[in-house]
């Protein structure tokens, strides 16, 4: 296991009494990153066991309400409980603003320090990457400026295949170049290939596709992702209305699924007009079989 996300909200722009507005909780290595904050995503944290001081980045996909309004009460109660380690927030343009006026507002300030990064919707970027992990940032296409996220991990050493080495009598000293991915050269001059002695491990990858049209060119791009999280606001009848309000359709999201071809998707963002969510389930498993709800306090790991 390598990504563990918990589905904190599955609405689209208005509530339901059985869902919230957007919001997931991902963990990596012991590290939590907060994918939208809808309102209420506090208290979905606290009933779902996300623990919040724990959450190092965040990243807000676009401005509507049903990403962010959340935002200043988690913030808010990280400062209440004391807080101290610094955070890092994702977002569109004016993101450091609308938290900067609501603190000046309500004379508060926070315990903690924010670091901002601001989004480019001028092609896909990497917004961070350690030795273990990348994030990219992926321009979708909503009526405002919208980003998806991909989560990749990253595997800096290679697997020393056993079976490759025997009868090889490979130095010791060629150990540490090989798990590195580098070929060693001994003194006289034989060359011992990293790419023939080791193999590298699979590496798990998440992407968080939600609120845009149906975007071929972005299911290209991620091609072999492991899971997938597409929103599916309507079913394919309204697909008018889809268009209408750049959204997309749960047929859509699993073309999108196949043309990826990803493991497994999950499909959310559910319009409140549907209290149960099984035609949507049964229509983008029509084309992807493979395909899940995501369920408000459920988890899924790749
Ligand atoms: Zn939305
Ligand atoms: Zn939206």
């Amino acid at each position: 296991m390598s990504f563990k996300l918990t589905v904190l909200g599955t609405s689209s722009a208005t509530p339901t009494l059985s869902r919230r507005p957007s919001a997931q909780a991902l963990v990596f290595k012991n590290r939590t990153f907060l994918l939208d904050c809808g309102e209420g995503t506090q208290l979905q944290c606290l009933k779902y066991g996300v623990k919040m001081f724990k959450i190092e980045r965040i990243f807000i996909s676009h401005f509507h309400a049903d990403h962010y309004l959340g935002l200043m009460g988690l913030l808010s109660t990280l400062a209440l409980k004391g807080r101290t380690q610094e955070i890092y927030i994702y977002g569109p343009e004016g993101l450091q603003e609308l938290i900067e006026t609501q603190l000046r507002l309500s004379e508060a300030y926070l315990t903690y320090p924010i670091h901002f990064i601001i989004l480019s919707m001028d092609g896909t970027h990497t917004i961070y990457e350690d030795k273990f992990l990348e994030i990219k940032s992926i321009p979708l296409a909503h009526r405002i400026s919208c980003w998806g996220f991909l989560f990749k991990q990253r595997q800096p050493y290679r697997k020393i295949d056993k079976e490759a080495l025997k009868h090889k009598n490979v130095p010791v000293a060629a150990f540490k170049a090989l798990v590195y991915g580098r070929d060693y050269i001994d003194e006289s001059g034989k060359v011992y290939s990293a790419k023939e002695l080791t193999y590298g491990l699979p590496m798990k990858s998440y992407a968080y596709i939600t609120d845009t049209l149906y975007m071929e060119s972005v299911a290209q791009q991620l091609q072999g992702t492991d899971m997938i999280y597409h929103e599916a606001t309507f079913l394919h009848e309204l697909y008018e209305n889809a268009i209408r309000n750049f959204h997309a359709t749960a047929l859509q999201a699993a073309t999108f699924a196949q043309v990826a071809a990803t493991k497994q998707l999950l499909i959310g963002h559910f319009s409140a007009r549907y209290d149960d969510l099984q035609p949507l389930l049964d229509e983008a498993r029509s084309v992807f079989p493979n395909t899940l709800l995501a369920e408000e306090g459920k988890s899924y790991e790749t």
